[in-house]
């Protein structure tokens, strides 16, 4: 099998392909690298072929991950792509630059109140749970446009984008366009959509960053 740093480069490669296929600028789409359930030796390598943003989606384990990469490479870029609970509010301002799954209103009062706690603000994404699934995390589709601006006008977060994880059965170019539409409504600038399995069709439908895990790193 192809080695996590050989796919990397195939992924950047196909990156950049639907970027031109789409009539997008080179570079429009950043490459979140999600490296959840591989450990610091697993994601050494992509760091050093010159990935710099990454993803998690447990608060612990990038816990125990990434304040040791991060201190080798300070700029590393890390993003919090799983749900948040407000108890762990606290630890993923503290850790994350891009928290990415801002669904509800007590995670949202939790961040503002630990975002002026710690100086340090995160930029903030909503997550929209475009196909209306009850196990899944997000916020519905049609309260998402008032959410974004509560959080902006009652919780004085800034809100840079919406994120979106499309049912697995379904053709996902609809849930991206309608990521788009609300996008547009709310004055989001990003768009976080396209997995290992659809982030060419997410980069034609305008995603600025694409979250790729096992196209990567390999099956989990
Ligand atoms: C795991 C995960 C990904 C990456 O999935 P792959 O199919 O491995 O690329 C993307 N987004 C979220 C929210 C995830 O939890």
């Amino acid at each position: 099998m192809a080695s996590a740093v050989e796919q990397f480069f195939t992924v950047k490669a196909k990156i950049a392909a639907a970027e031109r296929e789409a009539g997008r600028l080179a570079g429009a789409v950043t490459l979140v690298a999600v490296s959840k359930t591989f450990d610091a030796n697993a994601v050494r390598p992509v760091i050093e072929a010159g990935q710099r943003v990454f993803g998690e989606n447990r608060v612990q384990e990038a816990q125990g991950k990434w304040p040791a990469l991060k201190e080798v490479s300070p700029d590393i870029e890390l993003h919090l792509i799983g749900p948040l609970q407000s108890n762990k509010a606290k630890e993923a301002v503290a850790l994350f630059d891009v928290i990415e799954t801002v669904d509800r209103e007590k995670i949202a009062a939790e961040l503002a109140k630990e975002i002026a706690r710690q100086g340090r603000s995160p930029r903030l994404y909503i997550q929209v749970n475009t196909g209306s699934e009850p196990q899944k995390a997000g916020i519905e589709p049609r309260e998402a446009v008032a959410f974004v601006t509560r959080c902006r006008t009652v919780h004085g977060l800034a809100i840079e984008g919406l994120m979106c994880i499309p049912p697995a059965d379904e053709n996902p170019g609809p849930h991206f366009a309608l990521l788009e539409k609300l996008g547009l409504e709310s004055s989001v600038e990003k768009l976080s959509m396209g997995m290992s399995g659809d982030y060419e069709t997410a980069i034609a439908f305008g995603a600025t960053s694409v979250r790729v895990g096992s196209a990567i790193f390999g099956a989990r």
